[in-house]
């Protein structure tokens, strides 16, 4: 698996970081998504996956 997120589109919900705090950040000044794992171990796959699809922004890509 291979994530990027695209910090342009990010608005800062943080659903991501409910969702996998283990790879998913959010920077303290605005909110903004930090990916702390750009290719997680098959135990955050299913979460991530999810990340990808419940955030608002449509910020985050999953490769496989
Ligand atoms: S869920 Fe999407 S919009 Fe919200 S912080 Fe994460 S990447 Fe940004």
């Amino acid at each position: 698996m291979q994530i990027t997120i695209d910090e342009a589109k990010c608005c800062g919900a943080g659903q991501c970081v409910l969702v996998a705090p283990e790879v998913f950040d959010q920077r303290d000044e605005d909110g903004i998504v930090v990916l702390l794992d750009a290719s997680p171990a098959a135990a955050q796959h299913a979460a991530v996956r999810e990340a990808a699809t419940i955030c608002p922004a449509a910020a985050i890509q999953v490769r496989q």
